[in-house]
């Protein structure tokens, strides 16, 4: 369909093709434009105590980009600098050379918000997970995780994902910013898009320590070498 409008584009000028042919066009284009995304539902939605425990439980964390420490991404404004409230993560080609990239599930989740909120947001998806807590009185706290400025989204609201599910591609939020992934890990059963940036935490923990806390051991260093075995 597109290359056939792209045919109809080119050839409009001289061929005199109605003028409605080029509107149908251009409402069968691929939709991109930020304008033509639903705002955010402004409700004050808070997940129930059903949502809640129905949630998958979440017992590993990753980098949604692959670990640091393997050289493949480097976190160019981490969490609490100038008022930052998550990190943001890029491929080490820097620029928009990550531009497109998979971002995967940090943990087992299930998606309780795909869309776009905001022009500063862009497209963004929100897990949330049930994490293991010994101190938590149900044995278990509710934690978010925020992925934003995606260029492509590739899950649904109410699918439940596991760990290292492609949830969508790095973006710019539709231009405003060099390709990046801005990640928050957020401990509340509101769900919302909320600032980015604020003079308080609010409910935001650091991503990196969260997830490294609860990565597999060893999961993204360099392994030891096994030590020889002498007869
Ligand atoms: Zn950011």
């Amino acid at each position: 369909m597109t290359a056939v409008c792209l045919m109809f584009r080119g050839t409009a000028i001289f061929a005199l093709v109605p003028l409605f042919l080029l509107s149908f066009c251009e409402r069968t284009q691929p939709d991109a434009s930020p304008a033509h995304h639903p705002p955010f539902d402004a409700a004050y939605l808070l997940l129930s105590p059903a949502e809640m425990a129905s949630l998958p439980l979440a017992i590993r964390f990753e980098a949604p980009m692959g670990a640091e420490q393997g050289a493949l991404t480097y976190n160019a404004q981490p969490f609490r600098v100038t008022r930052h409230l998550g990190d943001d993560l890029n491929g080490i080609g820097g620029w928009n050379s990550d531009l497109g990239d998979p971002v995967y599930a940090a943990a087992t989740g299930k998606v309780i918000y795909a869309g776009w909120p905001s022009d500063g947001w862009g497209n963004m998806v929100v897990l949330a997970h049930r994490v293991p807590d010994a101190a938590a009185p149900e044995g278990w706290r509710v934690y978010q995780a925020v992925y934003a400025h995606l260029d492509k989204i590739q899950v649904k609201h109410s699918d439940v994902v596991p760990r290292g599910t492609p949830l969508g591609t790095v973006g710019t939020a539709g231009g405003k910013y060099l390709a990046h992934l801005h990640f928050e890990i957020r401990e509340s059963r509101a769900v919302y898009p909320g600032p980015g940036y604020s003079d308080f935490p609010l409910d935001r923990v650091s991503p990196a320590t969260f997830q490294k806390e609860r990565g597999k051991s060893g999961d993204s260093v360099v392994q030891k070498a096994p030590e020889r075995v002498i007869p």
